[in-house]
């Protein structure tokens, strides 16, 4: 029982430290629009839709919306 609350407790630590570390390093994400690959952290993040999207610039992202408005 002791050693079930230990591994509790690194887990919960193991936790932590990953959501202080933040997104992982070189996380890539295809910019839809350009079709550029951008690491995570560095991209204009938008939903649309309720899908999350990822662009490389602002005006990547304006492009994609002029294309994608619907008629
Ligand atoms: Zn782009």
């Amino acid at each position: 029982m002791k050693y079930l609350l230990l591994l509790a407790l690194l887990y919960f630590l193991y936790r932590l430290w990953r959501w202080f570390k933040g997104p992982e390093e070189g996380e890539l994400v295809k910019d839809p629009n350009c079709g550029v690959y951008v690491p995570k952290d560095k991209a204009l993040r938008v939903d649309v839709g309720g899908r999350t999207l990822y662009f490389c610039s602002r005006r990547c992202l304006e492009a994609y919306r002029r294309r994608e408005r619907p008629p």
